[in-house]
């Protein structure tokens, strides 16, 4: 039987997916509040955990940030609210694997919490080390050498996919697919304007030159991942 913790502050709410997720036959336990639920998950292993982004104190980002940061890769279901107010693509950026908007059924849910336990537990993925630069997925950090280089959500995935591919020419739709998903209506300049905002927090202040322009072909990493 699969173990479910369910984090969320509406009580009516919790007590229902309790019921729904019970009648489908997981074991659920609920956590009321974010500490409430960093501290079940770290106090036990559940096989999945649901988790609401709206909570009082630690909201469901930081909670998700912060069993990555102590390494607990139990797959997480974030719960969105419906006014767009959170943004999803932060739900994935901060370690979350899937998100169901609400209001949502508990067919749709117990579905989506099945094809997670399927997938089972991601390993957290390796830090990315190539020239001079120090990439941390897990955490969504980089460092020049010793210091740390702030980037926004966006500039960090392009980033990524850059020295993923390091020492191979990458294309700008090839960026664009990887980072910008099916939203995006596809303007190549926006690729050019990312990648110049890399290099002035990246290169400029370091006198580095990572992502070099291939004129007419795309951009190109010198090194290897
Ligand atoms: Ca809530």
């Amino acid at each position: 039987m699969a173990r479910v913790l369910v984090i969320e502050d509406e009580k009516r709410v919790a007590a229902a997916v309790r019921r729904g997720l019970e009648a489908s036959g997981f074991a659920v336990d609920v956590a009321l509040d974010g500490n409430e639920g960093l501290w079940m998950a770290s106090e036990r292993d559940f096989d999945v955990i649901v988790l609401d982004v709206m909570l009082p104190g630690v909201n469901g980002y930081r909670v998700c940030e912060q069993l990555r940061d102590a390494g607990n890769w139990t797959p997480i279901l974030m719960l969105t609210a419906k006014n767009g107010e959170y943004d999803e693509a932060e739900a994935l950026d901060t370690g979350a694997d899937d998100f169901l908007r609400k209001p949502f059924s508990y067919v749709v849910l117990t579905a989506r919490l099945r094809a997670l336990l399927r997938r089972g537990a991601r390993e957290r993925p390796t830090v990315i080390e190539v020239a001079g630069l120090r990439l941390d997925p897990a955490s969504r950090r980089v460092w020049r050498d010793e210091t740390e280089v702030v980037l926004t959500s966006r500039e960090f995935s392009v980033l990524e996919f850059l020295l993923r591919r390091a020492g191979e020419v990458v294309t700008k739709t090839e960026i664009l697919e990887a980072v910008w998903d099916y939203e995006f209506e596809g303007d190549p300049n926006n690729v050019e304007v990312y990648v110049k905002r890399l290099r002035r927090k990246i290169d400029q202040p370091f006198g580095t030159t990572t992502i070099t322009t291939i004129r007419g072909a795309g951009y190109r990493v010198e090194g290897r991942p």
